[in-house]
């Protein structure tokens, strides 16, 4: 199954969305054992930094761009289509690709992940009155 952002972001609901995503497998980071520095490198690099940013903007700081789910911390970028430590060490356009990410919390990837169970983050999100928008 291969995911977008474009069929996504069609997807009225943030519980639907969630079942379109999950991937059920770990992160590479928790796989790719002594070879994880170059995960380490890419996340870490300037260009990484910059396209981050424009995916927070793109989805307004929201969890899988859900306009009612703005995020406050721990906010991460997943790609919809899982990259391989391959894909980094050839620098591969699935890593810098704009349909292949959305921005989630720590939460919601988890359940992406591991199947940890969705009602953890089913109830709107961690928004608390007074929040100010960290990613501004
Ligand atoms: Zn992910």
């Amino acid at each position: 199954m291969y995911r977008t952002y474009e069929e996504l972001i069609r997807i009225p609901t943030f519980e639907e969305r969630l079942k379109y995503l999950m991937v059920k497998q770990p992160v590479g980071e928790d796989v790719w054992g002594s070879r994880r520095r170059y995960n380490q490198l890419l996340y870490t690099s300037p260009r990484w930094r910059s396209f981050r940013n424009s995916v927070i903007i793109r989805d307004n700081g929201c969890d899988l761009a859900m306009p009612d789910r703005e995020l406050h911390s721990g906010l991460l970028i997943h790609h919809l289509n899982p990259i391989t430590l391959d894909d980094i060490i050839n620098d591969r356009p699935c890593i810098f690709d704009l349909n292949n990410v959305v921005l989630t919390s720590k939460q919601t990837h988890q359940v992406i992940h591991y199947e940890r169970d969705p009602s953890l983050v089913l109830l709107n999100g961690d928004r608390k009155p007074g929040d100010t928008k960290l990613w501004q």
